[in-house]
């Protein structure tokens, strides 16, 4: 089946080389990219690159070689800072990802603000690294966290996000992208309402920056998270954004080199300003450049492109599934990102997915790291495709065809 792209992906697809593998004797359908997107040649070549020619310490040498990977390095959160419109690389950490991000607001600003009788906010749609984290530091502090509920069709409620403000809390974290459901979250109005109430707002953007162009200064967030896996870059990697004034109040929650501006046994040690402040010891440095490889492999493509394209791609591969007797979507939003989730009356999902590994289609079964999600729906996991910019129509085919099968065998 062939559509219209705003790309040809046929000649896309060549820069990949784990596209043209065999898996079990088929041709790999990857469906499998919400989890991790696969890397171009470019990403990959950069850090060979970088390893092969460049790689030396950061920030500490005076040698040629230190002074290049600092460039590098430091050539990379400007990137990014554009990538995502901050005001200042300064509001740009380096992380190893959404998780280590989140955990990063949690071990920092949140060990240093929240208390007893503070409340938090986090929703349904969470995936645990935006759930977790808040939870050990709750049993730590004593605060209560309340949950915006979803609708059926895994849109949030706007109701009880409502009913959450008016409870004052200190904080809302929120995805920006379900990766289960593929919700969009308007995650401008979010914030302009939890701004309202004097909430901070931490947004979780782990599925978000891979398909849409993010612009933090027009969502007006206080932190926002992302990883370099999902966005055709190198895993280990990721990104905080905070507002800068917030950034030079927060504690450091990891010591060590770097992060410091004088350390002493007679006197107090002080520490360096943000981001240095928050990115102690030896950060993954071939995985940055990989990540600025992959930043500029997407906007050569252009991200409304890439959307345009999985979006097409969502609307044809829906239609398709739901020809097939007794499959249901799960997550039916008005505004979805590229991911689909669905079960089959009387089958079990991961009996599905082991079938469609046989002749080489990698989906993701289970509950995707979101298990309240499927406690309010009632249901053990789902299955689920999710689509990159490499993705085509003839793998929804080799999908639906897959599911059919697998079907047939197991009813
Ligand atoms: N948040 C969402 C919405 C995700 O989909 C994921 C990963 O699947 C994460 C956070 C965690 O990302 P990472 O494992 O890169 O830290």
């Amino acid at each position: 089946m062939k559509q219209d792209s705003p790309y040809d992906v046929d000649v896309l697809r060549k820069e990949f080389p784990i596209l043209d593998k065999e898996v079990n004797g088929h041709p790999l359908v990857y469906l499998d990219s919400a989890a991790s997107a696969q890397k171009p040649r470019a990403v990959i070549e950069a850090q060979r690159e970088y390893e092969a020619h460049f790689h030396s310490n950061i920030h500490r040498g005076v040698h040629t070689l230190a002074t290049k990977a600092t460039e590098a390095y430091e050539g990379v959160r400007a990137k990014l800072k554009n990538h995502i419109n901050a005001s200042k690389r300064e509001e740009i950490i380096f992380t190893s990802g959404t998780t280590d991000s989140i955990n990063l607001v949690a071990g920092t600003w949140g060990r240093a603000n929240l208390k007893k009788s503070d409340t938090i906010v986090l929703t349904r749609l969470e995936h645990h690294s935006n759930i977790v984290p808040w939870q050990i530091l709750a049993q730590e502090k004593g605060f209560a966290i309340e949950v915006v509920e979803i609708k059926e069709n895994g849109e949030l409620c706007e109701n009880s996000l409502k009913e959450k403000l008016a409870l004052s809390p200190k904080i809302v974290c929120v995805s920006h992208v379900s990766n289960t459901l593929g919700t969009i979250n308007d995650v401008k109005n979010i914030t302009k309402q939890a701004h309202q109430v004097g909430a901070l707002v931490l947004i979780d953007g782990a599925q978000a920056a891979p398909h849409k162009t993010i612009d933090v200064q027009v969502i007006d967030c206080d932190f926002y998270a992302g990883s370099a896996h999902k966005m055709y870059g190198p895993s280990g990697v990721g990104f905080l954004y905070g507002k800068h004034e917030l950034l030079c109040q927060m504690p450091p929650c990891r010591g060590g080199g770097e992060m410091i501006e004088s350390v002493s046994f007679e006197k107090q040690t002080t520490f360096n300003v943000p981001p240095y402040k928050f990115e102690a010891g030896t950060p993954n440095l071939s995985g940055v450049v990989g990540y600025g490889a992959a930043i500029d492999w997407i906007n050569s493509l252009g991200l409304d492109n890439i959307a345009a394209h999985e979006n097409s791609l969502l609307e044809y591969a829906s239609s398709k599934l739901l020809q097939i007797e007794g499959l249901r979507l799960i997550g039916t939003a008005k505004s979805k990102a590229s991911v689909i989730s669905f079960l089959v009356d009387g089958i079990h999902p991961s009996d599905i997915g082991t079938l469609l590994d046989q002749l080489g289609i990698a989906v993701r079964t289970g509950h995707h790291c979101t298990e309240p999600i499927m406690t309010k729906l009632g249901i053990p996991g789902t299955v689920r495709a999710s689509f990159a910019a490499y993705s085509t129509f003839s793998e929804v085919d080799a999908l639906v065809a897959g599911v059919e099968r697998a079907v047939k065998m197991l009813r």
